[in-house]
């Protein structure tokens, strides 16, 4: 068993890269539907608060959503090399940040990753990569856990992948609907970690030992 935490690995920046960014005239628009939205709230959009919000919230929405204008192929290339290891490759407690497509608030937590290699490897620092260009679109939880399966069962023909997520979800938290902290846990497995129970379980006691240190 080979595994990582995400903290081991290279930290993604925080800012829109070039290659993601939406046309300026696009920006433009929704800077204006905030400017709606804010009114329509009741909020009075000249106050000095305010004046840069509507520019500031698309450039938000803009970073938040820049896992549509990402080229995967272009993520992964060259960084998937033959190899002969047989082991789960797990990289564990990435960190997830997501947007509901429901209510368009956050949901945010950790994504855990595993795959049993068939000839083929993929960076270790890729693996936050793939689950973060998924992540920054509108999603739900579950089929975002699905994405990032099926994208390396795809990718690497593996002999399985595991995929485990939680998340908090401010839709219901901070609506009252589920008490705070109310996890969400989804999981996605293929290969060998769906149909052998060993495997699974060698996998699910590693993601569960990663919270013992909390
Ligand atoms: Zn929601």
């Amino acid at each position: 068993m080979i595994q990582r935490r995400n903290s081991d690995l290279d930290v993604e920046e925080s800012f829109t890269r070039e290659s993601n960014r939406l046309p300026e005239k696009d920006l433009d628009k929704i800077a204006n539907v905030y400017r709606e939205l804010l009114q329509g709230i009741g909020e009075d959009v000249g106050r000095e608060g305010l004046l840069r919000t509507p520019d500031r919230a698309a450039r938000a929405l803009e970073f938040l959503t820049q896992g549509y204008r990402q080229d995967l192929d272009q993520i992964i290339n060259g960084a998937v090399f033959e190899s002969r290891a047989s082991e789960i490759i797990l990289v564990k407690d990435i960190e997830l940040y997501s947007l509901c497509e429901h209510h368009l608030l956050p949901f945010i937590g950790r994504a855990h990753v595993a795959y049993l290699p068939n000839g083929k490897v993929i960076g270790l620092s890729k693996i936050p990569r793939i689950v973060e260009m998924f992540a920054r679109r509108l999603q739900v939880q579950e089929r975002l856990t699905v994405q990032i399966a099926d994208f390396i069962d795809a990718a690497l023909e593996p002999r399985g992948v595991a995929v485990v997520a939680e998340g908090i979800h401010m839709c219901s938290v901070m609506r009252g609907v589920k008490k705070a902290n109310a996890k969400m846990i989804t999981s996605a497995m293929r290969g060998a970690f769906r149909s052998d129970p060993r495997t699974r379980a060698e996998f699910m006691g590693h993601v569960d030992r990663s919270h013992d240190h909390e």
